[in-house]
């Protein structure tokens, strides 16, 4: 197969970058990272070690949470001048619970190529060494801090009968296993991935339960991804029509949206999806003819 010139002028790279291991910055990676024309990343010093060690001589600039309204216009300067510009973070895949998405997007909406050179994913790595369905699953990255939204956010990952890959820091592990036993039950099955990637790697489970238990005794240390079982679909539950609608109403009073009401109900039921939204959307159709 013909490979494309890489880097070629005025393309962003999207790099990805060891999770832990550094034997895992692939070969391409490196070509690319030492022939670039300009690199950012989130943290110079925190990247400055690996780039020395690829013999990478790209000019660095500094690409983080707080200073992308000055820097975006700066990187997509460089591109429009014809540099090649790689786009790195501290670990793992730009974009993913990192800053990205939004270079990506205006660089595209430039007019510019945008490559990724594929790299390790805390995500995606946790995600099949867990042992859970990887045939679909969803990614929740950082679950919000403000209590409602993160309420609501932790009731429909309840619901999900799909697996979902959730990160959170080891001093609020805790706390998040507390609110997932909570929800979802001390037996729904979880991994808490830890340290992936490095030697000290470890799973913990198998079940929430199991993973809370553990890290009440062990303070939680080191980077953890946690892994969660799907919601089992109850298709033993007969509810009427108006039983339908009276949970989904009630649903949608505490905030969750018509579509969320309906797959909340959909899980609990087992009823599909589109039929109970159908429902809801016909209620609200007569409602209004009787105002009338
Ligand atoms: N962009 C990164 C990626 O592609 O995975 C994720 C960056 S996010 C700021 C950092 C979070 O990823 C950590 O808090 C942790 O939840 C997870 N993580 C990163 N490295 C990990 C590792 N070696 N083992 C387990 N989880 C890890």
């Amino acid at each position: 197969m013909r490979q494309r010139l890489e880097p070629s002028p005025g393309v962003l790279y999207v790099v990805g970058t060891p999770i832990g291991n550094l034997e895992d910055l692939s070969p391409r990676a490196k070509s690319l990272l030492k022939k670039v024309s300009a690199i950012a990343c989130e943290d110079t010093r925190h990247s400055g070690q690996m780039l020395k060690n690829v013999g990478a001589k790209a000019t660095l600039f500094s690409f983080y949470e707080h200073n992308t309204k000055t820097r975006l216009p700066q990187l997509l300067k460089l591109l429009k001048n014809g540099q090649s510009l790689a786009l790195i973070s501290d670990a793992g895949l730009p974009g993913i619970s990192d800053p990205g998405e939004e270079l990506v997007s205006l660089a595209r909406n430039a007019g510019h190529d945008v490559i990724c050179i594929p790299g390790p994913c805390a995500a995606t790595t946790a995600l099949v060494s867990s042992g859970l369905p990887s045939d679909r699953f969803c990614f929740e990255g950082f679950l919000p801090q403000k209590n409602k939204t993160r309420k609501k956010i932790l009731s429909i990952i309840a619901e999900e009968t799909r697996t979902t890959v959730i990160y959170e820091a080891p001093h609020k592990l805790v706390r998040l296993l507390q609110e997932l036993c909570h929800l979802c039950g001390a037996d729904r099955p979880l991994q808490v991935a830890r340290e992936l990637t490095k030697i000290h790697e470890q799973q913990i489970g198998p079940t929430i339960g199991a993973a809370l238990e553990y890290f009440l005794v062990n303070k939680p240390l080191g980077e953890c991804t946690l892994v969660l079982g799907g919601a089992r679909i109850q298709t033993n539950i007969q509810l009427t029509r108006s039983e339908l609608l009276i949970e989904m109403e009630a649903l949608i009073k505490n905030g969750a949206s018509a579509s969320e009401a309906a797959r909340a109900l959909a899980t609990k039921t087992g009823q599909p999806k589109r039929f109970l939204y159908n429902l809801l959307h016909e209620e609200k159709k007569s409602k209004m003819k009787i105002n009338f």
